[in-house]
């Protein structure tokens, strides 16, 4: 189950299913590199994107210009994805919690409060991380995954 993937190619395809379940209209662009190939588990990683992407759209609910930013970049041996979204952002007290298991600001049955949760020990498993960006309007997360190294 472990395989290596595209890491771009995956994102879109998730992001995909979780965008044609909206009636929003809401802008969606992808940036960055391409060709980032990442070992690990494909559904795994659609899982984290699908949960970024359908928060990002929860919190567009209210903005006139839907925007949702997906971009790509290699990193210090890692590929990195972010997820940006032009929504009212994170406030800053609840910057620490937002990765706690059950924490949500969503109303009861709209959220579970384990989507970043489970998303941020997706990223673990791969040796990687999950976290928000630094400095950032709207939101924006980046999932990092480690690049293969190159065979010596
Ligand atoms: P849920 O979506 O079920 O609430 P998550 O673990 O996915 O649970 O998210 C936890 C909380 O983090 C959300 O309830 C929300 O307060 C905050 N959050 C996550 N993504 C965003 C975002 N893109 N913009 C603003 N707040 C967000
Ligand atoms: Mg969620």
């Amino acid at each position: 189950e472990v395989i290596a993937f595209d890491l771009v190619e995956t994102a879109s395809v998730a992001a995909s299913w979780v965008l044609r379940g909206t009636k929003r209209d809401v802008q969606v662009t992808f940036s960055g590199e391409s060709n980032l190939i990442v070992e690990g588990r494909p559904g795994h990683i659609q899982q984290v994107v699908m949960n970024l992407v359908q928060n990002a759209l929860d919190a567009l609910e209210t903005e006139e210009q839907g925007h949702i930013e997906l971009s790509a970049a290699r990193a210090g041996g890692f590929a990195v994805l972010s997820v940006a979204d032009n929504g009212p952002g994170v406030p800053e007290p609840l910057r620490q919690s937002i990765f706690d298991p059950f924490f949500t600001t969503k109303a009861v049955g709209k959220g579970t409060g384990l989507g970043l949760s489970i998303s941020h020990k997706i990223a673990q498993e791969h040796g990687g991380d999950l976290r928000l960006c630094p400095e950032q309007d709207g939101t924006c997360f980046q999932i990092a995954l480690p690049l293969p190294k190159d065979p010596a």
